[in-house]
């Protein structure tokens, strides 16, 4: 990882090249979208989807968000970030479960490896909202290299 090879004196805030990449594939997908609309009203607030499992760190992109948008035609504009969690499904055992990040991928009950994930994997803008409310755009993937 580029973080942990950084010298300990340096004081860089921490912030990972997943978040800032992250947002800029958002600021992008936004961009791109407003700018093929006709009429161009400002936006008020994006609502984010992220799944636990992206291993995306909300503060971090809220940061990077608000650092990025400085300037732009999203300046002042809110990032809302929804939390999902990591739901896994075991085949053994015919329930879902949630895996323990970081811990244990692993059925508790019959100690299954994770194998079907149900959610946690999103990363999606489940809303734009605009000062204009006749305006409102749902569901954008986001595509991103990992
Ligand atoms: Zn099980």
């Amino acid at each position: 990882m580029a973080i942990a090879s950084l010298p300990a004196s340096n004081p860089t805030i921490r912030i990972n090249m997943h978040e800032t990449d992250m947002t800029k594939a958002l600021i992008l997908t936004v961009k791109d979208w407003y700018e093929s609309q006709s009429k161009q009203t400002k936006i008020e607030k994006i609502h984010l989807i992220v799944g636990q499992f992206t291993c995306v760190e909300p503060q971090g992109l809220q940061f990077a968000f608000e650092v990025q948008t400085r300037n732009t035609f999203l300046a002042g504009a809110e990032l809302v970030i929804k939390d999902i969690p990591l739901i896994a499904f075991c085949h053994s055992c015919e329930q879902e479960y949630q895996p323990q990040i970081g811990l244990q991928y692993a059925c508790a009950e019959c100690n299954s490896p994770m194998e079907d994930i149900r959610s946690g994997r999103e990363l999606k803008i489940e809303r734009i909202e605009y000062s204009d409310p006749s305006q409102t755009v749902n569901d954008f993937e986001l595509v991103t290299s990992k």
